[in-house]
């Protein structure tokens, strides 16, 4: 408001555009708020000269207001109509124009609407408040050329059309549908930025049901739609491997499973998604993943069904599962899993009364015998080395060495059988 008021001021028309109209006539918090003005950016950064401005995409007319300490920043845009897309995602260029242009420009029309928050005033030049009310996503103007301009807006048709349990209006459905196969011309890093937000969303299962429906999953992960694509087939006779229908069909128990999970992350969600797909970080790599989220997203896949019997397995097995830095994430997906299969939760019981029962140090304490230790005794870095190493842990975990001279006994009874 501050932003809209200090243009004003200043002789220029400022409004409130796009998402933050949307969720603000939704009674939501925006993510961010922009700002539409007919101010050039040159003109923004002089009304703005007192405050921290940036050239955000000076080409593309936007400049971003460092707002006072902890309120953010608002990016301000001139007015403008997009020139021809040739790469299928960016305009080639742009010319300021009028805010009935900009509207023109913007993907769908409750994403399309300007609003004065000084004077409580909507501006919709393209029929937004309608679909807002009646709850529809529905291209501005027509749906299969604006698709055609920007490939992205297939995944935000998604998105926007799940987090907000509205309804994908038939013509721009029908355009997803029939260009979904396109999706390919969008970064993977951007792919995978909608993937989070779309995973992480309450509504996730719903994006993911409406991505399988309008072939988008299928693109950007085959492996969950066909189970078994990136694994080797299995012998048979001779003949060619069935090959599994794409059906939402085999879909449905990680759908309900994706529904039950409570405010997860997105490694965690998308553990879900990914339950009995072999190729994690093959998967993760072509989604340029960070690390970080590779590691956490195998991991979990790996472990899915570890903690379904806790009661079976060794005392040092589930102390290093429940000593995991992940062991939240699996303990929820063991959960969701367990509830969407109607089955008896008292896996997560087990392990939770466990925990409670079992003080850090039982759980995960200092190792008795350590890399050094086997130096030491003359052995040399390496596979067998490591192993040692992990038996010698696993004994420990179990509860069968007192202490330290207890284990390095073990480790040298160890040693002369082998030799
Ligand atoms: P959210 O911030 O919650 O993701 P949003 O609608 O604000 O939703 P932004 O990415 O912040 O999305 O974009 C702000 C506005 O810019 C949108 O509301 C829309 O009007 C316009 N916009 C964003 N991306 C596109 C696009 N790919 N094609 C056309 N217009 C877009
Ligand atoms: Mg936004």
């Amino acid at each position: 408001m501050d932003v809209v008021r200090r243009l004003k001021e200043a002789g220029f028309t400022a409004l409130w555009a796009g998402g933050c109209v949307r969720d603000h006539l939704l009674g939501k918090t925006p993510k961010d708020y922009d700002v539409a003005t007919d101010a050039t950016p040159k003109q923004v950064k002089k009304a703005f000269a007192k405050r921290k401005t940036v050239d955000v995409g000076a080409s593309f007319g936007v400049i971003m207001v460092v707002g006072p300490r902890g309120a953010g920043e608002v990016e301000v845009a001139t007015f403008r109509c997009d020139g021809s897309y040739s790469d299928g995602r960016h305009p080639d260029s742009v010319t300021f124009s009028s805010p009935e242009e900009d509207a023109q420009r913007r993907d769908f029309t409750i994403n399309g609407m300007f609003f004065d928050p000084l004077e409580h005033k909507v501006l919709d030049f393209v029929g937004g408040a309608r679909d807002l009310s009646q709850g529809y996503v529905r291209a501005i103007g027509d749906p299969h050329a604006r698709m055609t301009e920007d490939k992205l807006r297939m995944l935000r048709a998604v998105r926007f059309t799940a987090s907000l349990e509205f309804g994908l209006a038939r013509a721009t459905k029908a355009a997803v549908t029939e260009m979904a196969s396109q999706i390919h011309v969008v970064s993977a890093e951007r792919i995978a930025a909608e993937l989070r937000r779309m995973l992480t969303d309450q509504h996730r299962h719903i994006a993911v049901a409406l991505a399988d429906e309008v072939g988008l999953l299928r693109e950007i992960l085959p492996e969950v739609v066909m189970p078994g694509s990136g694994e080797a087939p299995e012998e048979n006779d001779g003949r060619k491997p069935q090959v599994v229908l794409a059906t939402s069909e085999n879909l449905s128990p990680q759908l309900s499973a994706l529904r039950l999970l409570q405010q997860p992350s997105f490694e965690l969600a998308f553990a879900m998604l990914l339950r009995g797909v072999s190729n994690i970080e093959a998967i993760c790599r072509r989604l340029k993943l960070s690390n970080d989220e590779l590691e956490k997203t195998a991991w979990l896949v790996r472990q899915q069904d570890a903690l379904r019997e806790p009661d079976k397995l060794t005392l040092a097995q589930l102390k290093r599962l429940l000593a995991h830095p992940f062991r939240d994430d699996l303990l929820s997906l063991m959960r969701a899993t367990l509830l969407a299969e109607h089955a008896d939760p008292h896996p997560v019981l087990f392990c939770e009364q466990f925990l409670e029962a079992t003080p850090p140090k039982v759980l995960n304490p200092p190792p008795l015998v350590t890399g050094n230790d086997l130096i030491a005794l003359g052995l040399k870095p390496g596979p067998r080395f490591k192993q040692l190493l992990d038996e010698v842990r696993d004994a420990q975990l179990n509860g069968e060495l007192a202490d330290r001279s207890a284990a390095l006994e073990w480790v040298r009874a160890r040693l002369d059988v082998k030799s």
